[in-house]
């Protein structure tokens, strides 16, 4: 039955990508929902390298990268930004603040199986470097994200990485929301050698392809055991 539809579906395009669809939701399937949040935009840059890099260019274009591929599986994502602003009005008194609830306020919206968001890091002493994933401490399903995308960072992306997933309880993003959620810190901007890696199109292709496995092991994961 799948090879006709997959069949079908290579023929008809379009059509039997609907095929496929509608295959899925007769079998009871769930769809998967991703939030991927863009950190910072607009009048926030977030962390900056010392030779100007700005964190949410970086984001941005990372982002994109892991929509495309986690939409090749079937998953519907919905990114926070996918232009350089932020999520608050010109009115607004705090921009930061109106930001922040703002995004939550989405993500609670969608109700997605999980969220995972897009940062850079940065530190004074400019050789720290390695990426790093953060999850709420209360949240046994974002400790897994969190470990199983770290994990895949580590072995897909940077091998020469030993940092582990840990838990971060004062994030706003984190503790306001109650799908699992974690912070992908993709690398440090202050350190000047993966600051040129992250602006690079192959890097970020690895970094995202690592990303995205994780992710994708985890909501297998859950699929299994609901
Ligand atoms: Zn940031």
């Amino acid at each position: 039955m799948s090879l006709v539809i997959l069949c079908a579906a290579g023929i008809l395009g379009r059509q039997g990508a609907k095929l496929v669809s509608t295959a899925k939701e007769a079998q009871g399937l769930h769809t998967w929902q991703v939030v991927i949040d863009v950190g910072h935009g607009g009048i926030d840059s977030g962390k900056v390298s010392a030779d100007g890099i700005l964190e949410k260019d970086v984001n941005l274009a990372v982002a994109k990268k892991l929509k495309m591929l986690l939409e090749q599986q079937d998953v519907k994502v919905t990114l926070t930004r996918d232009s350089d602003r932020g999520l608050y009005e010109e009115g607004d008194s705090n921009k930061k603040v109106a930001d922040l609830q703002n995004r939550c306020a989405l993500i609670e919206k969608i109700k997605p199986d999980c969220t995972v968001s897009i940062h850079q890091n940065s530190y004074t002493s400019p050789e720290v470097r390695g990426a790093q994933v953060f999850y709420y401490g209360q949240s046994p399903e974002g400790e897994t994200l969190a470990t199983l995308v770290q994990e895949s960072l580590v072995t897909r992306a940077d091998p020469d990485n030993h940092r582990q997933a840990k838990a971060n309880d004062t994030y706003y993003l984190l503790k306001r929301t109650v799908s699992p959620t974690v912070i992908v810190e993709c690398g440090f901007l202050s350190c000047p050698q993966e600051a040129a890696l992250l602006t690079q199109d192959d890097y970020q292709n690895k970094l995202v392809w690592a990303i995205h496995m994780g992710v994708m092991e985890f909501l297998n994961g859950v699929n299994d055991a609901a």
